[in-house]
């Protein structure tokens, strides 16, 4: 390897660190949590290549971060003892972002009001890195993996578009593995090099990392040491003749050290009693582990026993990211017996449509070294599948059942859409899903209403539960269908979100009521007089055909109704065709 390289960063590295030095001043803390969660991570790492490769442990054993402040020079440096970076891997992770991150970081600034905007948005978009620079003129990592027999020194200056990396040769600065980062505060930061100033911040932002974070702390204990005192004349005269020992004196004095100090509590969240733990700290747990800033809108902390163990903390998110579908959403972490395995299973343990649903899962029954084949394959995973569904239904119940009715149409505002798939999806969970859906109706117009409360206000002759599709409220309201219900006062539901219909059509029954949509040709309102309307077609045989004969092909039939009362026509849709609102549906393919 050359003695030092330069590099130029990807372009939008440098627009990053452009944006970092001049736009971002509010927050400019938030570089710790960043960096600690980076070397969290590492070590997360490290302990999970460890279960099948032990030796990798052999060089340290501790797996910690220790965080040194020298508030002389304005110099802090955090050494933790992950997996470490390879040259390589300095070169794609410390000179090179995703790109996607990048623009969305800019766009969520761009929203956020461009300049002095929050940096606390920084670790949202995986570009927490570059965070060291809000506070740093000079970061220097240096750092050790396992896969690389020497030490490699990253080295980049705000302002600069160009960084350095070269082996580490200074003997003093060797470390077994891991990462140190070493920061050089600008003047106006170095206040940050205090460990008062440090712990403040760990216990604010970092309290739920299951390592050991130390800080180096100046500590004193008292002791007593003997001193001498002048003896006064009348004592020398006494010890002088013998009569006397000399007398001895002490004094308390403070001696002084420095040492490391443990400043985080690592038991994890999820291992406490639910009893002991207070709202505020879940939300403080979900919001520093999801990397949010708002609290969620509900939280559930179980353990199941018997067949499978396991504990859990799952989440409603209080908003909906876009596009959490299609991306993947990182949002339930796998611990194995508290190690972490990984982000990238919820397929295997949630349905696709509760990937809104975040939280952690901590089993002991799984193999540490767990794979998504061995997840897909598991009998343990399939019932613990099945049980945090449950909960996650029984979580959002809970919302629903909230005496603060603004939350569940916030939860149904955002994952309304969610629960409807679910109905497409999961016909097993139907009695679950179908309690918690919501309609407007064409006796609630601006408040949403519940099946439950459909199905209890029924009037006492009627079958059905009674829907319409449309694309607005207005043509539901004016459909000429509903005439006849509403001279009966059959409430109808108005199913004007394009997914309601595919979910009512799945759903089919709620409480063995039928789902009927009154726009279908053999509309029953359990009123029929077959001999008066068999009369009254007769009457209009002529008519009909006429009409029949006008439109051609653009009709399937033309028949007597007994469903208008002031209207003089409808179209309605056939029995087994497609309903003119699937049919809008189908051809705008929003699904
Ligand atoms: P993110 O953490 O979201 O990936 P960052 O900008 O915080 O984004 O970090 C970028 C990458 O740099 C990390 O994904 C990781 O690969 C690497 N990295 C950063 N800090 C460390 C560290 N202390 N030990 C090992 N790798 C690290
Ligand atoms: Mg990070």
């Amino acid at each position: 390897d050359p003695p030092s390289e330069k590099y130029e960063y990807q372009a939008e590295v440098s627009r990053l660190m452009d944006l970092i030095v001049h736009s971002l001043y509010s927050n400019k803390e938030v570089f710790l949590r960043e960096l600690i969660s980076n070397a969290s991570d590492a070590l997360d790492k490290l302990r999970y290549l460890s279960v099948t490769q032990p030796e990798l442990l052999r060089d340290a054993v501790d797996l910690d971060i220790r965080i040194h402040t020298d508030k002389d020079n304005g110099i802090i440096t955090l050494t933790d003892s992950g997996i470490g970076m390879t040259r390589q891997e300095l070169v794609d992770c410390l000179g090179t972002i995703a790109q996607s991150g990048t623009a969305k970081f800019f766009k969520a600034l761009k929203d956020s009001k461009e300049a002095g905007a929050d940096s606390n948005l920084i670790g949202q978009f995986g570009v927490g890195f570059y965070s060291a620079f809000l506070v740093a003129d000079k970061v220097v990592v240096s750092t050790k993996s396992p896969k690389s027999e020497k030490q490699f020194v990253w080295e980049g200056e705000a302002n600069a578009n160009s960084y350095t990396i070269r082996e580490e040769t200074d003997q003093d600065k060797l470390i077994p593995r891991g990462t140190r980062i070493t920061l050089y505060l600008k003047r106006d930061d170095k206040g940050f090099a205090h460990p008062e100033r440090i712990e403040n911040l760990i216990k604010n932002y970092s309290q739920f990392v299951s390592f050991p974070i130390f800080t180096w702390k100046e500590k004193g204990f008292t002791k007593e040491v003997e001193i001498e005192e002048d003896p006064t004349e009348a004592q020398k005269d006494a010890e002088e003749d013998g009569n006397v020992e000399k007398k001895k004196k002490t004094k308390k004095v403070i001696e002084k050290y420095w040492d490391w100090e443990l400043i985080n509590e690592t038991q994890p969240i999820w291992l406490r009693n639910p009893k002991d733990v207070t709202t505020d700290e879940y939300n403080e747990f979900y919001k520093k582990t999801f990397n949010e800033y708002l609290d969620p809108l509900a939280s559930s902390h179980f353990t199941t026993e018997g067949e499978v163990e396991f504990r859990s903390i799952l989440f409603v998110p209080p908003v909906k990211k876009e596009d959490m579908l299609n991306t993947k959403t990182k949002n339930i972490r796998l611990y194995v017996k508290r190690v972490f395995i990984s982000d990238d299973f919820d397929g295997e343990l949630f349905p696709r449509y509760l990937s809104f649903v975040k939280g952690v899962v901590d089993s002991n029954d799984l193999p540490l070294n767990v794979s998504r084949e061995i997840l897909q394959e598991s009998r343990i995973v399939r019932i613990m599948r099945k049980r945090l569904v449950r909960k996650a239904f029984d979580m959002i119940l809970g919302i629903s059942l909230s005496e603060n009715r603004d939350d569940y149409d916030k939860f149904w505002d955002n994952f309304g859409k969610f629960l409807k798939l679910g109905c497409i999806e999961d016909h097993p969970n139907h009695k679950r899903i179908a309690p918690l859906l919501r309609f407007f109706s064409s006796q609630s117009e601006d408040e949403l209403i519940s099946l439950d409360e459909y199905v209890e206000s029924m009037k006492q002759e009627q079958k059905d539960i009674y829907y319409i599709a449309a694309d607005s409220l207005t043509s539901a309201k004016n459909a000429p269908f509903l005439e006849k219900l509403s001279q009966k006062d059959f409430e109808v539901l108005f199913l004007v979100d394009p997914m309601d219909e595919l979910a009512i059509q799945n759903l089919k029954t709620y409480k063995e009521k039928n789902f009927v949509d009154i726009s279908k040709e053999d509309l029953d309102l359990g009123d029929k007089d077959e001999e008066k309307e068999k009369e009254i077609k007769q009457e209009f045989v002529q008519t009909c055909d006429w009409i029949k004969k006008q439109l051609g092909d653009k009709v399937a039939s033309v028949q007597i109704s007994n469903r208008l009362s002031s209207s003089p026509c409808v179209l309605v849709s056939g029995k087994f065709g497609w309903s003119a609102n699937m049919e809008r549906l189908m051809k705008a393919q929003t699904l």
